[in-house]
C-alpha cells in the first residue's frame, strides 16, 4: 500500500518499510496457510451441498422451535464437516466454557472421574470442575478430578498418565491450545496419539477436546483422530466473526444425545431450541470461517516474525508450525503492553477512539489490559489483545477478521510502541 494511506492511518514510513522487510519472507508460510484454508473451504461448502442447505434454512423459529429445519440442517452440516455422528449447534450455548461444562455434565455421573492428562485447565473451567470451591461444580455433584501435568518439554508424562487411569476414570479432557498458559499448544497428530495411548489402556473412556481456537488450522480435527467429542465456541474460529452467540459439541451420538438433555431437559434434547433469528449469521460465518482463521494465522505469523526481529520473546516463535490462532509476545513491561494493546484498538474498525487502559479483574491478582473493537461484544476471532499486568507481561494476540486489518493492528502496534519511546527501529 502507498505511504498515503498509512500517513492518513497514523503509521509512519520507518514502520511500513520495516513491516514489508518481514513479510518478503512469509511469503512460503502465507502460501501453506492458503492450502489449508482452500482444503477447508471445500470441507464446508461440500457438508454444505451434502445437506442441501437451502434458503429455507436462515427462516429461524420462535417459541419451542420444533421442526427448525435450519437448527437440524446446520447440526448435520457441523457433524459432517467434522467427521461426527452428531452434532449439538445452538445460540442456546452461550460461550465456550457453557459447551465445554455441558458436554463435562452430561457425561460424568457420580463416583465418576474426570482426567486432565495435559495440566491445569483453561481458567474458567476451575470452576466447572470445582479445582476453584463453586456451587454447581462437578465436584458438588461427586465427581473427582485428576490431573497429569505435562513434562517440562512440553511433551505429554505417559507413565504417569498411564498411571493415573483407574476403574473410575470416565471421561478424558485435552486441551488443544495453550489458552493464556505458556506450554505448546498440540497438533491435531499429537492429540491423535494422546487418544490412542488413553484407549488402549481403557477403552471405552470418553475423550473430549477442547477445541476452542483450534478449528480450522490444520485440515483435520481431533475428531479425525478419535476424539468422541470435540467442543468450541461460535464467537473464535467457527463462527467466522458473524456468529453473534453460541458454541457446539460434534461427536459420538451417545455423547451428544446426553449433552442435548443437559443443555435441554431429559425427554426433550435436540427437538427443542428455537433458533431466532440467528440461523444466517451460523451458516455464513461457518462458510467464511477457513477464509478468517487463515487471516488471522498470517496475522499472527507476522506478529511472531515482527517482534521476534525487534528481539522479544515470542510464542510460538517465527517459525514453528501453528495448532491455534494465539500469539503470544514477551514485552517485559507493563507500559508496552498498553501501548501495544493501544495500537490494536486504533486499528479496529469498532471503538478505535477509545484508549485502552489496565484495571483490575474479577479472578485475577493483577490488573489486565485489553484491546478489542468488536463487531461481536468480546469477540476473540476479532482483532483483540490481553493481558495481565504481572511477570513476564506477556500480551495474547489474536484474531482479525481480514488479514489487512490484523496487518494494521500489528503495525499500529508498533507504531505505539515507537511514539511512546520504548522501541527503535
Ligand atoms: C476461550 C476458551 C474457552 C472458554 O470459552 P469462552 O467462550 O470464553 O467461555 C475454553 N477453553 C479455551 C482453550 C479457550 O480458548
Amino acid at each position: 500500500m502507498n505511504n498515503e494511506m498509512y500517513e492518513k492511518l497514523g503509521i509512519s514510513s520507518a514502520v511500513a518499510e520495516f513491516s514489508e522487510k518481514i513479510l518478503d519472507k512469509l511469503k512460503s508460510r502465507f502460501d501453506d496457510i492458503d492450502r489449508i484454508a482452500e482444503y477447508n473451504q471445500a470441507k464446508v461448502t461440500l457438508a454444505m451441498q451434502k445437506n442441501r442447505v437451502s434458503a429455507e434454512c436462515f427462516a429461524g423459529s420462535t417459541g419451542y422451535g420444533y421442526n427448525d429445519r435450519g437448527r437440524e440442517t446446520l447440526e448435520k452440516v457441523y457433524a459432517d464437516c467434522f467427521n461426527t455422528e452428531a452434532a449439538l449447534v445452538r445460540p442456546q450455548i452461550t460461550c465456550g466454557t457453557h459447551a465445554l461444562a455441558i458436554a463435562l455434565s452430561a457425561n460424568l455421573l457420580p463416583g465418576d472421574e474426570l482426567l486432565s492428562p495435559v495440566g491445569r485447565p483453561y481458567d474458567t473451567l476451575e470452576e466447572v470442575i470445582g479445582i476453584r470451591e463453586s456451587a454447581c461444580s462437578l465436584r458438588e455433584y461427586g465427581v473427582s478430578y485428576r490431573q497429569v501435568d505435562l513434562l517440562p518439554d512440553g511433551t505429554f508424562d505417559y507413565d504417569n498418565i498411564a498411571k493415573a487411569i483407574n476403574e473410575k476414570t470416565k471421561l478424558v479432557t485435552i486441551q488443544r491450545s495453550k489458552g493464556y498458559q505458556s506450554r505448546p499448544s498440540f497438533s491435531v497428530g499429537q492429540i491423535g496419539e494422546l487418544i490412542a495411548f488413553v484407549k488402549k489402556i481403557k477403552p471405552e473412556v470418553i475423550c473430549m477436546v477442547d477445541n476452542c481456537y483450534g478449528e480450522f488450522v490444520e485440515m483435520i480435527e481431533p475428531s479425525d483422530v478419535g476424539a468422541d467429542m470435540i467442543v468450541g465456541s461460535l464467537i473464535k474460529n467457527p463462527g467466522g466473526g458473524l456468529a453473534p452467540i453460541g458454541g457446539y459439541i460434534c461427536g459420538k451420538q451417545s455423547c451428544i444425545d446426553r449433552c442435548a438433555y443437559r443443555l435441554s431437559a431429559p425427554g426433550l434434547g435436540q427437538e427443542v431450541g428455537a433458533s431466532l433469528d440467528t440461523m444466517r449469521s451460523l451458516y455464513q460465518g461457518f462458510f467464511l470461517a477457513p477464509t478468517v482463521v487463515a487471516g488471522a494465522l498470517k496475522g499472527a505469523i507476522f506478529a511472531a516474525n515482527m517482534y521476534e526481529a525487534l528481539g522479544f520473546r515470542v510464542v510460538p516463535n517465527s517459525t514453528e508450525s501453528r495448532h491455534d490462532i494465539i500469539q503470544a509476545v514477551e514485552l517485559g513491561s507493563g507500559e508496552r503492553m498498553v501501548a501495544f494493546c493501544k495500537g490494536i484498538q486504533a486499528a479496529a474498525p469498532v471503538d478505535s477512539y477509545v484508549s485502552p487502559e489496565p484495571y483490575a479483574m474479577p479472578g485475577y491478582n493483577c490488573e489486565v489490559v485489553m484491546a478489542a473493537g468488536a463487531f461481536i461484544q468480546g469477540s476473540s476471532i476479532e482483532l483483540s489483545a490481553d493481558g495481565p499486568i504481572r511477570e513476564p507481561y506477556t500480551i495474547f494476540f489474536q484474531g482479525g477478521l481480514t488479514w489487512y486489518n490484523a496487518k494494521l493492528g500489528i503495525m499500529m502496534s508498533l507504531q505505539k510502541l515507537i511514539d511512546g519511546g520504548f522501541i527503535n527501529l
